[in-house]
């Protein structure tokens, strides 16, 4: 039945994108089957942790606070149909380096804060000192607080989609990683596994992460993967890095690439550095460089102080796929009929996952969304220009 124009669909990756496209088109009605080598959600899926931020600061980046806008709401109904929140709106500090004039990355998020409505709060060194008593702003004299933020239990998330994707029907295989593609012209009908099983569907969906441009070469020129570290270190009195004196942050994010989290309640508190990263394929081995740790303390002992002696529990290597302009990347492959990719997160995804289902989903039936001119297939280098397909 492969090939055959039933709507049956074979996703390829349980993270967060094909997990809630998979949910989104059984919904829909679609057959679903959701391959993984498992078990799900992977331990090496950049979906699969203990925490994302939730933000919709993105300097003068309008788009990307339009749709956090509607993925807020998004997230707002998961919490009230979950019971248990795995959104927590902590709100979120963002420090800026300099005084925040026009063209920096938080002058520009607040001004668009503003301008669309939102109540963001602008504090000076010593008010910053002062509500937030774990920062020294010695390096940050001015920032603002942006109450409509926080962050999202990611690993739980997954887990819940997927449970949820089962409730309904979707087959989920979670000893099945894809080998190559079953071609049939220039049509794709189906993925092979490694251990030799085929799986045929109408349409294909590749959102393996940063495994996508290992699965499929001609992704390698337009997506590549990045290693990026992650930190847990150990607090011995999590309610002093908790909100409201401690909450989601970041640290001139644009140029430093420094954020973190509040303390979860057993003390474990995670920082991480967004950044260029270290290229290198997925399945590599993953170590953290040890000069990492001692660059985080020295961050901590100008900036956080009660951090720099804290121990270190743990630390992560974990792979962004960063796609050449850091857009997402969800569209049919244009060579290859019935291949869509959903892949290319750059390092801010995870926070779009009410809006990724829906995203992709309509891409797949070739319907409307405001959302995905900007993640459409796109050469290197292309100016994007609004797309006739999408409006
Ligand atoms: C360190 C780090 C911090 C981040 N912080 C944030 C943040 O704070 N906020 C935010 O919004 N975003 C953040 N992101 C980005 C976000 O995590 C990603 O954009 C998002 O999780 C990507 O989801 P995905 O489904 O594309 O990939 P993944 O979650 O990696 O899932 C890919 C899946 O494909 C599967 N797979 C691989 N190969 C095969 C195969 N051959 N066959 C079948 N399946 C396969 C894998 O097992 C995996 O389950 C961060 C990312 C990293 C790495």
């Amino acid at each position: 039945m492969g090939g055959q124009p039933d709507g049956s669909v074979v996703i390829v990756g349980a993270g967060v994108f094909g997990a809630s496209v998979a949910l989104e088109l059984r919904k829909r009605g679609h057959s679903v089957t959701l391959l993984d080598p498992g078990p799900v959600p992977h331990v090496l899926a950049a979906s699969t942790d203990i925490s994302k931020v939730l933000r919709m600061d993105y300097g003068a980046d309008e788009f990307y606070m339009e749709l956090m806008e509607a993925a807020f709401e998004g997230w707002d109904k998961w919490n009230e149909a979950w019971g248990q929140p795995l959104f927590h709106q902590t709100g979120m500090l963002l420090l800026a380096g300099e005084p925040m004039v026009p063209g920096g990355f938080e002058h520009d998020s607040y001004q668009l804060l503003l301008a669309r409505g939102h109540h963001p709060e602008r504090l000076s060194a010593d008010q910053i000192r002062a509500r937030f008593p774990a920062w020294d702003p010695v390096d940050h004299p001015e920032a603002y607080f942006n109450p409509r933020a926080g962050w999202a239990e990611s690993g739980e998330v997954v887990a819940r989609l997927i449970a949820e994707g089962k409730k309904l029907g979707v087959r989920v295989f979670a000893g099945a990683e894809m080998r190559s593609l079953i071609e049939r012209g220039s049509r794709v009908i189906g993925v092979r596994t490694g251990d030799g099983r085929e799986f045929e569907a109408e349409f294909i969906v590749v959102a393996a992460g940063a495994w996508s441009p290992s699965l499929l070469p001609q992704l390698r020129d337009l997506m590549w993967s990045t290693g990026q570290p992650i930190f847990h270190f150990q607090v011995e009195e999590p309610e002093s890095f908790q909100p409201p004196k401690f909450v989601v942050w970041s640290a001139d994010i644009a140029s430093t690439g420094w954020y973190g989290f509040p303390a979860l309640d057993d003390g474990t508190v995670k920082v991480a550095n967004h950044g260029p990263g270290r290229r290198q394929a997925a399945s590599e081995p993953r170590h953290v460089d040890s000069a990492y740790e001692g660059i985080f303390r020295e961050f901590f002992r100008r900036s956080l102080p009660a951090l720099a002696e804290a121990p270190m529990i743990s630390n992560r290597l974990c792979m962004y796929c960063d796609t050449w302009d850091g857009d997402f990347w969800i569209d049919y492959d244009p060579e290859r009929e019935g291949l869509l990719v959903a892949a290319g997160g750059s390092g801010h995804g995870f926070k779009f996952a009410p809006m990724l289902g829906p995203i992709i989903a309509d891409v797949l039936e070739r319907k409307p969304n405001r959302f995905a001119h900007r993640f459409r297939w796109r050469r290197r280098g292309e100016l994007k220009t609004e797309d006739a397909r999408y409006s």
